[in-house]
C-alpha cells in the first residue's frame, strides 16, 4: 500500500487509458455506447458516473480511508446530498458556529423538509449527550422513551474562530446512542486529520477550498466509511443530479497533487503570521490553533496541524475596514485555502446572515478579522499587515490614541 503523499499524486492506477498519459484523461462524454443490448456497460450515462470523477472519487476515498467517494458541484451540493439521505421527522444535531451556508441549508430548507434541526455546543460534550440522547434536560421528558439523534453535524475546526472539535470524543457519544457522525473536513483534510479513523461515518469537503486549492473551482466531495450509507449517497448524487463536471474533476485533482506542499507553507507562514499578530499593539486577541498553548489541545484532539486560516481583533477605536482596505498583497475576498493569501471582516463578508446579537454571542465581534494564509513568502505577507496597520493607526482620532495609551492598549 503506498502512503498519503503518493496517493495525493498518483490516486488508484487507471486501467482503461492506453496511450501512455501519465494523467488520466478528461472524458467529455456524457454517454457511452452499449456494445450490445445484452451487455451493459460500466458507465452508460456521465450523471451516474464516468472515468473522471470516478478517478477523483476513487481518490478521495482512498486519502480519507472510506469506502466510496463522491464528487459534486459544490461543497452545498456535497452537504444537500448527504443529509438528503435521512427522512422527514428525523432530528438531526447540528453543531454551532458551522459555515453560513450550511447553516441556511439546514434552517431554511431541510427543516422546511421535515428534518428536526437542533443547534448544539459541540464543546460541550455533557450537553451534546443530553441532546443526542433526546433528554432536553427540563424533566418533563415525563418517563417518555427518549428518541436519539439521527445523525451529529459539525465542523473539524470552526469558522472563523478556529475552535478545534474533538471528534473522537463526539464520534463516542454518539456510538453510544447509534447516532451517525458527519464532519465537514474542509478546513483541515485528510492531511491533518482522517475523521473515519475517528469514528466519524462520513466525511465532507468543500473542495472548492484546500483540495483544489488555487480558487478556480467549485466542488464538493463525499466519503462514507461503510457501503450502507454509500449507497444512499450514490442514490442522491445519481437521483438529484448534484454530481461534478469532468474537467472540474480534473481540476480538483491536479490541485490536490500539492495538497502537502501547500498545507505545510500555509501552516508555516500561519504560524509566523499569529506570532506577528499576538506582538502587535493594534491586535488585542487571535485565534490560530497552532499558537502554543492552544496547539497541544488541538493535538489531543486528534490533528495533525492546525491549518492555514485564522482571525484577529483589533483593538477598540481601530477601524478594521481600514486595515482591510490597506492590504495589497493579501486580497479582499471571502473563500479559502488557496495558494494565495486573502482576507475578509466576517461580519461584513462572510457572516452577515447572522443577526448581529447571534454573533455577538458566538464572539464574532465587529472587530475580527479573518486571513486565509498562502504560499507567498510570509516576510511579504507580514509587511502587508504592516504597512496596513500604520494606516489605520494614522487614523486613530488623536483623543483616541490617548485614551489607548493611557488604558496601556498599545504596551
Ligand atoms: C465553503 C464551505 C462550504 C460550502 O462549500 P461550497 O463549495 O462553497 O459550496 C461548506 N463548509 C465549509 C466549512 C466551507 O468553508
Amino acid at each position: 500500500m503506498t502512503r498519503f503523499n503518493t496517493q495525493l499524486v498518483h490516486g488508484l492506477p487507471v486501467h482503461d487509458n492506453t496511450t501512455g498519459a501519465v494523467n488520466p484523461p478528461i472524458y467529455n462524454s456524457s454517454t457511452y455506447a452499449f456494445e450490445s443490448v445484452d451487455a451493459m456497460p460500466r458507465w452508460d450515462y456521465a450523471r451516474s458516473g464516468n472515468p473522471t470523477r470516478d478517478f477523483l472519487e476513487g481518490q478521495i476515498a482512498q486519502l480519507e480511508h472510506g469506502v466510496r467517494g463522491f464528487a459534486f458541484a459544490s461543497g452545498l451540493a456535497a452537504i444537500h446530498a448527504v443529509l438528503s439521505t435521512f427522512s422527514p421527522g428525523d432530528r438531526i444535531v447540528v453543531g454551532k458556529n458551522i459555515y453560513g451556508g450550511s447553516y441556511s441549508l439546514f434552517n431554511e430548507f431541510f427543516s422546511r423538509w421535515g428534518l428536526c434541526i437542533e443547534a448544539a455546543d459541540t464543546a460541550d460534550l455533557e450537553s451534546l449527550e443530553r441532546i443526542i440522547a433526546g433528554n432536553d434536560g427540563d424533566g418533563n421528558d415525563g418517563g417518555k422513551q427518549a428518541t436519539p439523534a439521527k445523525a451529529v453535524y459539525f465542523e473539524t475546526l470552526t469558522n472563523p474562530l478556529l475552535q478545534v472539535n474533538d471528534v473522537q470524543a463526539i464520534a463516542r457519544i454518539a456510538q453510544r446512542h447509534g447516532t451517525h457522525v458527519i464532519v465537514d473536513n474542509t478546513f483541515v483534510t485528510p492531511y491533518l486529520q482522517q475523521p473515519l479513523d475517528l469514528g466519524a461515518d462520513v466525511v465532507i469537503h468543500s473542495a472548492t477550498k484546500y483540495l483544489a486549492g488555487h480558487s478556480d473551482v467549485i466542488a464538493g466531495l463525499v466519503v462514507a466509511k461503510d457501503e450502507d450509507f454509500a449507497q444512499r449517497i450514490y442514490f442522491a448524487q445519481n437521483r438529484i443530479g448534484g454530481v461534478l463536471a469532468p474537467a472540474e474533476c480534473d481540476a480538483v485533482r491536479r490541485g490536490m497533487q500539492t495538497l502537502s506542499l501547500r498545507m505545510e507553507r500555509q501552516q508555516d507562514n500561519a504560524l509566523a503570521i499569529a506570532q506577528y499578530l499576538l506582538a502587535h499593539p493594534l491586535v488585542r486577541k487571535v485565534n490560530y490553533p497552532g499558537l502554543p498553548g492552544s496547539g497541544e489541545n488541538a493535538a489531543a484532539k486528534g490533528l495533525r496541524g492546525f491549518g492555514g486560516v485564522l482571525s484577529f481583533e483589533v483593538v477598540p477605536g481601530v477601524d478594521p475596514s481600514t486595515v482591510l482596505d490597506n492590504l495589497h498583497v493579501f486580497r479582499l475576498a471571502v473563500s479559502l485555502g488557496a495558494v494565495e493569501s486573502l482576507a475578509e471582516l466576517p461580519c461584513r463578508m462572510t457572516h452577515f446572515e447572522l443577526p448581529r446579537e447571534e454573533r455577538l454571542k458566538v464572539g464574532i465581534t465587529d472587530e475580527l478579522i479573518r486571513l486565509s494564509v498562502g504560499i507567498e513568502d510570509v516576510s511579504d505577507l507580514v509587511e502587508d499587515l504592516g504597512q496596513a496597520f500604520d494606516k489605520a493607526y494614522e487614523e486613530l482620532p488623536a483623543e483616541d490614541v490617548e485614551s489607548q495609551l493611557r488604558s496601556g492598549a498599545f504596551a
